[in-house]
């Protein structure tokens, strides 16, 4: 019957394309440039790039940049540096608005086969026609009226808002985006890419499945809220009599505590709330990055998520996974301590200096750096208690533990000022062969030279940037679920003299405190270094 005639026509037309393209597979990838990409995009991406190169083919990088009004050069720039730093490399970068001529000439097209038709409805009339399924009263003007005003629109005679063209759908059809969709809007207003040629803009479901068609796609892939428009796209290509790519959904990526749409992270990149689009708290890619976490770390989440169907919130336990994985693998090890407390070891000269040779990957290799013991160190304050007690392996007085590489240290007694521990004394004794060592085994930081203080920086820790799951289930109110304390500033931290030629983007890990990397805001007087993600779930601090 004519239901199997169709589809055998359209496979028909499909196996034509293919031949035509050397049975390649093609998919895109179609960014519009209206804020930063985020980890959401990194799934999309890792289906589109990833399908073309799992099969030997081609993925086009497009921006779809149909709607002037939020598009930016800075977004475009952007763009292209972060795919290229997800490690995909586009077989072209093109614009939808590169077919502005092309996609006129489908329009006019359209209207002569008697499918698309110019509406004066204000944007209310329509949405109120299409509730009441009532059809426009200008959906039978003739051809040649529509012709006519499709033209003046084109040359600017036409004010915005009171005319456009629309696609002759099904009005009868249950799904809404079958109701004569809009194909071209009246905007004055000049392209950032395009430039100033044009005062009629496509729509999305207009320029989508025809681009599509213009760059030989066999695969579109796209996110679920697509899915009911899948119907206008096939629509549109069967009145032009053109091939049909496979058109298949999979599921939006949503991660606990964040928020991905790009109208809130515009929000908070551009309201002075963050440190912009690139704050380490947000999960976007350039956020990600600064913070310390690789593409590959990210590639390896995408990975594991797979490509699925049901919408749902993952885990930002799961990212961290991947990136600790990856981390692990990769961050040269380092001593410092966030929040130093002075140790003076009472049985040293005052002017001793010995260095001990420090694992760069403890138990996987034999290359080491040095560290510097003098006879004041810095242990971390949280590493020290006035009372001992079982199952407390930190420093307390009349206990030992041991200064990781160097020796072990027992306490005699502390200085306290204003209830705060200012000083520790106690007696150092080097590792000796045979031995038993203490449990505790803590991360500590030496002077450079006796008497000089250690390399110091700014550690900044993280933690979830919104106190609920999904802060989009408070709707308006979404901002007020923003974490006070998802950021904490630590100055005066110290570090050994190994970090003193860490360069911005350099990946370490602090042994004991996580995985951390240098920030953009670093400078030669202030050490900037992000925490990438503790080395325990459980872990904080
Ligand atoms: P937003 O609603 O935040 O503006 P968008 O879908 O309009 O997002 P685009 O720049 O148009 O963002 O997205 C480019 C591609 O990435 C599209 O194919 C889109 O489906 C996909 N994409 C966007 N967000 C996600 C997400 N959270 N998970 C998976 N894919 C996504
Ligand atoms: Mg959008
Ligand atoms: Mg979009």
């Amino acid at each position: 019957d004519g239901r199997i005639m169709e589809i055998r026509n359209t496979a028909d037309q499909l196996q034509k394309h293919l031949a035509r393209t050397g049975r390649r597979v093609i998919t895109r990838f179609p960014p519009e440039p209206n804020g930063y990409l985020h980890i959401g995009h990194a799934k999309a991406m890792f289906v589109s790039f990833g399908m073309a190169a799992e099969s030997n083919g081609d993925c086009y990088l497009r921006f779809d940049d149909t709607n002037p009004e939020a598009e930016k050069l800075e977004y475009i720039e952007h763009i292209q540096d972060i795919v290229s730093w997800m490690g995909w490399k586009p077989y072209k970068i093109t614009y939808s608005s590169d077919y502005f001529t092309e996609l006129h000439q489908f329009a006019v097209q359209l209207i002569k086969a008697g499918c698309a038709y110019v509406d004066h409805q204000t944007a209310d009339e329509i949405k109120q026609y299409r509730e009441e399924r009532r059809p426009s009263p200008w959906r039978e003007r003739p051809t040649d009226e529509s012709l006519r005003i499709f033209e003046e629109m084109r040359r600017g005679m036409t004010d915005e808002g009171q005319a456009t063209l629309r696609m002759k759908q099904d009005v009868k059809n249950e799904n809404y985006n079958m109701f004569d969709l809009i194909a071209y809007r009246v905007k004055f207003m000049p392209h950032p890419h395009a430039g100033t040629g044009w005062c009629i803009y496509p729509s999305y479901d207009f320029t989508h499945c025809l681009v599509d068609i213009l760059e030989d796609v066999t695969h579109s892939l796209c996110t679920l809220e697509f899915e009911s428009r899948r119907a206008s796209y096939y629509w549109l290509l069967e009145v032009l009599d053109c091939y049909k790519p496979v058109v298949w959904e999979y599921a939006r990526l949503n991660v606990t505590n964040n928020v991905l749409s790009k109208r809130k992270l515009n929000r908070l990149a551009t309201g002075g709330i963050i440190r912009g689009w690139d704050d380490p708290r947000l999960l976007t890619l350039a956020g990600l990055r600064r913070r310390g976490v690789t593409a590959a770390a990210i590639n390896s989440f995408c990975r594991e998520l797979g490509i699925t169907r049901t919408d749902s919130a993952v885990h930002l336990h799961k990212l961290d996974h991947h990136i600790r994985l990856d981390l692990d693998a990769s961050s040269p090890r380092c001593l410092a301590v966030l929040r130093p407390l002075r140790v003076v070891l009472t049985n040293l000269p005052e002017d001793h200096h010995a260095t001990y040779d420090a694992k760069v990957f403890p138990g996987r290799g034999e290359e080491t750096y040095s560290v510097c013991l003098t006879r004041v160190v810095y242990i971390e304050a949280t590493d020290f208690r006035d009372h001992d007690s079982k199952d407390y392996y930190g420093l307390a007085p009349g206990k030992s533990i041991l200064l990781k590489y160097a020796g072990a240290i027992t306490c005699q007694d502390f200085s306290v000022s204003d209830g705060q521990v200012t000083e520790v004394r106690a007696t150092f004794t080097p590792i000796q062969e045979g031995a038993k060592p203490p449990k505790g085994v803590l991360n500590w930081v030496g002077q450079p030279a006796a008497g000089q203080e250690p390399l110091e920086f700014e550690a900044r820790l993280y933690s979830e940037l919104f106190k609920s799951l999904d802060p989009s289930d408070l709707g308006d109110a979404w901002m007020e679920d923003l974490n006070p304390t998802s950021e904490t500033v630590i100055k005066g931290a110290y570090a050994c003299t190994q970090l003193s030629k860490a360069q911005p983007g350099d990946r370490f890990q602090l042994e004991r405190l996580g995985y951390f990397c240098v920030d953009s805001d670093s400078s030669s007087s202030n050490m900037v270094i992000n925490r990438t993600c503790t080395l325990r779930e459980s872990a904080s601090s």
